[in-house]
């Protein structure tokens, strides 16, 4: 049967204003990293991207990389794009991305024009779309000038091949570096894309260079912020509390840098238990807890979810619903996290 979006979609969702720019992005986005590859279930993903859009998700998050297989996530997306998201292209926002290794040859990977020009030219014909909204660079590139890279950016708005441009990964000196050159150029950075969950703060350090953390640059610069993994790729939930389930992304033993067992014996299941304990007070499972403590920073546009289910993904976006927390709440969260 045809799909169709239900006409109360934007009834509950919350939409905060990336950076200066006349974006507004959904308080929750979805990512399609894991979950939307070649071994999973098409119609489990198919309904998961039907159950965002119609709770008001209208971010899609993709990379050429993403799978597996290396592009597969954008050939599943496209297809359902096609079938199902088509009438609704203008009240969409779709990204991608290109950093990480694509095809062999000295052209392939990292943050050269020639490849970035070329990557994106293959994710639009993998996707079926004329242009994404934002084109993101993956990754910092130590050997390429920053400048070309940006160069790229620029080239591929003003081609129309996207709306917007976007860094991902960037340390805080790089990033403010990177902004620079692109409002010189005349295509301001929309959005940064980094990794922050309780159990990775790294945003928060200041960088030597620029002695500012990345939040607060990425602020002073009017760019918007989305953060990803906020689940921890599911160690912030209540998951692993009891062992590891064969069907989680552990259980599932999958590829491309996803979470691993090792993964679980680095972090205290203690810690993660006594934080479920406060979700459950607060009357919150323990991931919508873990969103609701990104969300609680007003400087954060957009937190990106992964979600290996319709159900996972109504629930964290529920986790929109109570976002406050009370100082000794803070407190006791990171007593917990020391
Ligand atoms: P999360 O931290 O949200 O992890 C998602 C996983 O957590 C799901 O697959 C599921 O695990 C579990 N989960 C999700 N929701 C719930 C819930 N409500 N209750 C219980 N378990 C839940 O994010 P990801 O690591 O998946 O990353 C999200 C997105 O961020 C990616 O898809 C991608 O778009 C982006 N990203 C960007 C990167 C970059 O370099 N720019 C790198 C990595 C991600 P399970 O499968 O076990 O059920």
């Amino acid at each position: 049967m045809s799909y169709s979006a239900i006409d109360n979609r934007y009834a509950e969702m919350q939409y905060r204003r990336c950076g200066n720019s006349g974006i507004q992005l959904p308080s929750i986005s979805l990512g399609l990293w894991q979950n939307f590859g070649e071994e999973d279930d098409a119609h489990v993903f198919r309904e998961t991207l039907h159950t965002a859009f119609d709770n008001g998700v209208t971010h899609f998050d993709l990379a050429n990389n993403y799978g597996p297989p290396a592009g597969g996530a954008e050939i599943n997306f496209g297809k359902i794009y096609r079938e199902d998201f088509k009438p609704y292209r203008d009240e969409i926002i779709i990204s991608t991305k290109a950093g990480f290794y694509m095809w062999p040859g000295p052209y392939g990977e990292w943050g050269s024009k020639k490849y970035l020009v070329s990557s994106l030219d293959q994710s639009l014909k993998r996707m079926g779309l004329e242009y994404v909204d934002i084109f993101y660079h993956h990754r910092p590139d130590p050997n390429t000038p920053l400048e070309e890279s940006m160069m790229a950016l620029d080239l591929v708005v003003r081609q129309g091949k996207a709306l917007y441009a976007g860094i991902s990964n960037y340390p805080a000196d790089k990033a403010v570096a990177a902004f620079k050159i692109l409002k010189d150029l005349g295509t301001p950075c929309l959005i940064h894309q980094p990794r922050y969950s309780m159990l990775d703060r790294w945003v928060e350090h200041p960088n030597e260079a620029v002695q500012k953390n990345l939040l607060e640059v990425v602020d002073e610069n009017g760019v918007g912020l989305i953060v990803f993994s906020p689940l921890a790729q599911g160690l912030l939930t209540d998951k692993y509390l009891k062992g590891i389930p064969a069907n989680s992304r552990i259980g599932r033993q999958l590829p491309n840098g996803a979470l691993t067992e090792k993964n679980l014996d680095q972090i205290s299941i203690q810690k993660v238990s006594a934080l479920n304990d406060m979700a459950l007070q607060r009357h919150q499972t323990m991931a919508q807890m873990a969103i609701a403590w990104l969300l609680k920073d007003k400087r954060i546009s957009s937190v990106l979810v992964g979600a290996s289910s319709s159900a996972q993904l109504l629930n964290s976006i529920t986790s929109i619903k109570n976002i406050d927390f009370s100082d000794e709440e803070l407190k006791n969260i990171e007593e917990i996290l020391k």
